[in-house]
């Protein structure tokens, strides 16, 4: 059994600036992001019992290592366009957050920053993180290539495995841009194509009080948070909203250990923006409640990072 839903187009672009102590490459990455997406078929799902929010084994060598995080309810967060710094810089103490608190995520990584910021590189599965290839250029796969991203997402997943010693399992288009070609792409490279429900417009208002907002008020159990470990705001912001929503009873784990929580196979090719219970159950939901947008979404994307 497999849904589908489209939802509606999200956009977001995208300034990297220079960003003090993270090293060379001032880049001038951009991201144009819209959304649509799908949820899977049911597949094998491991829950474990405790309600205490404490981490506990659910089976399985990956589990025993890095117990899914348990809550009442779980969100997945997600840093895009990373790393960036290296000893000391920003993706370096988002990780340190993060490890604090017992969380997992998920870092749709772009290889053009992992060839400069790599030190890191082999915290990401140590620490019950799950990588993403969020293509080697930051280019839009739907116009900027002709092969719908089989080489630049391809080539990715090489040099991050070079690095991590394992090949991403996931995957995000830049800026969320996708067509039939790029589905194929992916299919062909075995790689799940991954939104989200929630956007933290980080690199539009560079304000950790408001990515903390836009976490919390949208906070719901399946859901999928956009962000970028490229703002120290971002790093804030998102510690922050775990804090208070950790106390609420979420736990924040993988986007794959999100779909698996939920009883979703993710499939290759396909595309996934939650798995909330509106997405996965749609004929029985409530009247959509969607992730607002604030209807001030760009209109124009910088020019991809080189
Ligand atoms: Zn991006």
């Amino acid at each position: 059994m497999k849904f589908k839903q489209t939802l509606a187009a999200l956009l977001c672009g995208i300034i990297l600036l220079g960003t003090a102590g993270c090293g060379p490459s001032p880049a001038t990455g951009s991201k144009k992001d819209s959304g649509s997406g799908s949820a899977g078929a049911p597949g094998s799902a491991q829950t474990a019992g405790s309600t205490d929010g404490s981490a506990v084994p659910t089976g399985g060598l990956e589990e025993e290592k890095n117990p899914i995080p348990q809550g009442d309810k779980y969100m997945a967060i997600t840093f895009d366009d990373g790393p960036t710094g290296n000893e000391g810089g920003r993706t370096e103490r988002l990780l340190d957050g993060l490890k604090a608190r017992g969380v997992h995520a998920t870092f749709f990584l772009c290889g053009y920053r992992i060839k400069d910021f790599h030190s890191m590189a082999k915290r990401y599965l140590e620490e019950g993180h799950e990588l993403g290839n969020h293509t080697m250029d930051h280019l839009l796969l739907d116009r900027e290539v002709s092969d719908g991203g089989l080489q630049q997402v391809g080539s990715n997943s090489e040099l991050i495995a070079s690095y991590t010693g394992e090949k991403p399992t996931v995957m995000r288009p830049t800026g969320g841009a996708y067509n039939d070609t790029v589905r194929a792409s992916m299919k062909q490279l075995g790689l799940p194509i991954i939104l989200w429900s929630v956007d933290t417009l980080d690199w539009k208002y560079r304000d950790a009080s408001n990515v903390k907002t836009r976490i919390v008020e949208n906070a719901q159990d399946g859901a999928i948070v956009l962000s970028h470990d490229l703002y120290e705001t971002t790093v804030e912001g998102v510690l922050t909203a775990i804090d208070e929503l950790q106390a609420q009873g979420y736990a924040f784990v993988t986007v794959s250990e999100l779909a698996q929580l939920k009883d979703v196979t993710l499939e290759p090719g396909e595309v996934y923006t939650d798995f909330t219970y509106e997405t996965l159950h749609p004929a029985d939901a409530e009247p959509a409640s969607q992730p607002e947008s604030d209807g001030t979404e760009p209109t124009e994307a910088e020019p991809p990072a080189a």
